[in-house]
């Protein structure tokens, strides 16, 4: 789970990172109540589970306390990158001469944590790892031994001499929340650096599903889940959101993850993918279709599903239900289990199925850009 950026804000306060004075707020009052009592310019930031806001409209700088007001009934309800907007973070605007990047990631195939470090941090790591790689440090830490000094003044060798140390002390609190929230990955872009000092203008924390119960996850209130992964999950199917345009159903993990390939080699990009799991029935596959289009990115619906449990007829009959009321474009690839009668359902409301993966994947791909291109 992602914690929102308010909630990532409290976890690193707490482990002694210096964070910019400011609350959490969900109404346009509140909000300039709190402009208000910090009493200077402030940056008004919407909460949704996803990055790039800043890019997205989502952080805005208001110079008073009206202005945050009117900033806030205009961010508030909307939504962002397919999220709804339900709450505000109100931070004191500050003046950084520099932003840095830090970060902790579990590197799977080196099987230990990876510290990573920029200089020039305030855009995505990614973007800077590309341009600029010989500006991105990184250092792994054995899990046992934990961030010893020696491996972090290699981490830093990058940065200003006289910061290193302070650098130093931050890198060891946030290796304390890394290990204390069982996180996948814990994000501080920007750290900005004000007159020797470091804030972090931004948390971004991934705790792991399968984390150990302990107080510190109590203490984060409520549930903070991608709001369509937390309806997926409760339905029983578990739904990732990525940031394309082509919606993909399909059945077992392997077969989504070979469709995502598959879409990915044909030049698309998928917007969301979700699972529905061995032996669905149709209504099953409909709350499926139903969360994939909800946000309203898919411009085209991939139906990929092999029959096995899963019966190809209950599959058509759920796809149908689900498309009632929609005029969204649907390829879909169905073989196995009860083709021909999930072949007859479909073919008797106007769809043929494609007969391959490939040649499913090519069309989405073919829809989707048309679909961008007639915007
Ligand atoms: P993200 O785009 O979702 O990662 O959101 P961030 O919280 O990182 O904000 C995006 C950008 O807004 C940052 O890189 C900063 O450049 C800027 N920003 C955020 N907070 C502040 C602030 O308090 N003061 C100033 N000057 N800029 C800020
Ligand atoms: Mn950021």
């Amino acid at each position: 789970m992602r914690l929102l950026e308010w909630q990532g804000r409290e976890v690193l306060a707490k482990a002694g990172i210096p964070v910019p004075d400011g609350e959490v707020a969900a109404h346009p009052k509140e909000v300039e109540r709190i402009a208000a009592r910090l009493g200077r310019p402030v940056v008004v930031k919407a909460q949704v589970p996803v990055g790039g806001r800043g890019k997205a409209g989502g952080i805005r700088l208001a110079k008073t306390p009206k202005e945050a007001e009117e900033v806030a009934r205009a961010l508030l309800g909307s939504t962002i990158k397919g999220i709804r907007v339900e709450k505000l973070l109100v931070v004191e605007a500050m003046e950084p001469r520099a932003e840095h990047y830090l970060g902790i990631l579990l590197d799977r195939s080196a099987r230990m944590p990876l510290f990573l470090y920029s200089p020039q941090g305030g855009v995505e790591i990614e973007e800077v790892a590309r341009q600029n790689p010989e500006l991105v440090s990184r250092v792994h830490i054995p899990p046992l031994e934990g961030p010893a000094s020696f491996r972090l003044r290699k981490l830093f060798a990058l940065a200003p001499k006289g910061l290193q140390p302070t650098l130093l002390d931050v890198a060891k609190k946030l290796w304390s929340v890394f290990v204390a929230y069982e996180a996948h990955l814990v994000e501080i872009n920007p750290l900005a650096e004000l007159d020797g000092r470091f804030v972090a203008l931004d948390a971004k924390i991934i705790v792991d599903d399968d984390h150990s119960p302990g107080p510190q996850f109590a203490e984060l209130g409520e549930e903070v889940a991608d709001p369509l992964e937390a309806a997926a999950r409760k339905a029983g199917m578990s739904y990732v959101r990525l940031d394309g345009n082509i919606g993909i159903l399909g059945n077992g993990a392997g077969l989504v993850m070979a469709t995502l390939d598959l879409v990915a080699q044909a030049g698309g990009r998928p917007a969301n993918f979700l699972d529905i799991g061995g032996g669905a029935r149709a209504e099953r596959v409909k709350t499926g279709i139903d969360l994939i289009l909800r946000d309203g990115r898919a411009k085209v619906l991939f139906v990929n599903v092999f029959g096995g449990i899963t019966r190809c007829d209950e599959v058509a009959r759920g796809v149908l239900e689900a498309l009632q009321n929609r005029e969204i474009p649907v390829v879909i690839r169905l073989v196995g289990t009860n083709e021909e009668e999930g072949r007859r359902i479909l073919a008797s409301a106007g769809f043929i199925p494609v007969r391959t993966m490939e040649e499913g994947a090519a069309k989405a791909v073919a829809i989707a850009k048309e679909a961008e291109c007639a915007r």
